[in-house]
């Protein structure tokens, strides 16, 4: 086997240590070789306090992870790739869509990998909605995404801040869903977005997107959910009705059990980052992001009441 990819982790926080960690210790194909955050670090890996100072001491890494809040992120993107790394992007792949313009560009330049993560696009159920959907005629689409923000994002303020994404956060990661499994492209007609009067970013969002025929593909983000968490994408086709559940996890068609697996996102995100260096090759789909774009530019702002975190 070829020798692993030396990888470094910039921003170890709630996912690095959950989610990045786990999967790339599962996977023979990727060592983790040093840490950059400002405070973070790991026993026995080599740890430094900024990207910068990790590049200019660390040259024998391969690629970085961004893990990062996202208003930094592109900054560190544009960095790593003039050092010849390798980059994956954690999702959103920045805090505007127009930032990653030159960075797509630095890979051409460069010949390194970027790859913009969408981890929910991972999530066992959602090829196999892809594959049902594909073809089928959608008659309409309904997306309820509610969550906790206290308990994904406990104690973390750059998520109210401008560029923090608020609710669009958690939801971003359901319009990473439909943009894959929907067979035709749609845009956003309506939204009102909720904003608590003490913080930047909102704390709801309702949507109302359609595709050149019509079809209504309705949105509800929020993230004052507590107890049981939702994340469905409920699709009604001229084949029956699909319900993808638990965040892609789950998929029923008229009520039968297609799919029901425990995620494993993280797994697939990094053997697709192998795959994608080995093989010289981007990928960097921008429809989500642009879509929360759009929903900023078109929205109605709602104040609410002041949220404490
Ligand atoms: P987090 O817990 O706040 O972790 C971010 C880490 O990055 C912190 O340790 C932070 O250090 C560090 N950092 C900030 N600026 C840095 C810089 N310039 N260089 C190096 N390190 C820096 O946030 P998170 O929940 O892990 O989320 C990070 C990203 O992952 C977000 O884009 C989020 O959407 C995505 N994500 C999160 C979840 C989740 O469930 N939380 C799930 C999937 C994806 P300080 O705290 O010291 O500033």
């Amino acid at each position: 086997m070829a020798n692993p990819v030396r990888l470094a982790i910039v921003g170890l926080g709630k996912i690095a240590r959950d989610r990045h960690i786990p999967a790339i210790s599962a996977n023979e194909a990727i060592k983790l070789a040093a840490i950059a955050d400002p405070n973070a670090s790991i026993e026995g890996i080599p740890h430094f306090s900024t990207l910068d100072e990790l590049l200019a001491a660390a040259p024998d890494i391969d690629a970085v992870a961004l893990c990062t809040p996202p208003q930094v992120r592109s900054g560190l993107a544009a960095a790593a790739l003039k050092a010849g790394k390798h980059v994956l992007l954690e999702k959103p792949p920045g805090a505007t869509v127009s930032e990653l313009t030159p960075l797509i560009a630095a890979t051409k330049r460069t010949g390194r990998t970027l790859f913009a993560t969408w981890h929910s696009r991972f999530a066992p159920a959602v090829e196999p909605a892809r594959a049902f959907l594909a073809g089928r005629r959608i008659k309409s689409v309904v997306v309820t995404w509610k969550e906790d923000v206290r308990v994904w994002h406990p104690g973390q303020a750059w998520i109210w801040e401008p560029g923090g994404f608020g609710v669009f956060d958690p939801g971003i990661n359901a319009l990473s869903i439909v943009t894959q499994i929907l067979p035709r492209p749609f845009f956003v007609k309506q939204a009102e977005l909720s904003f608590p009067q003490n913080r930047a970013a909102p704390i709801a969002a309702d949507l109302v997107f359609s595709d050149d025929e019509g079809v209504p593909i309705l949105a509800e983000f929020d993230f004052r959910q507590t107890g049981p968490q939702t994340w469905d994408i409920d699709v009604e086709t001229d084949a029956g009705r699909l319900m993808l559940s638990y965040g892609g996890s789950r998929l029923a068609h008229d009520g039968r059990m297609l799919v029901d697996e425990k995620k494993s996102e993280y797994s697939g995100i990094y053997r697709r980052f192998v795959e994608l260096i080995a093989t010289g090759q981007s990928d960097v789909d921008l429809a989500p992001l642009q879509h929360v774009a759009d929903a900023f530019m078109l929205g109605r702002r709602r104040d609410v009441e002041p949220f404490e975190v």
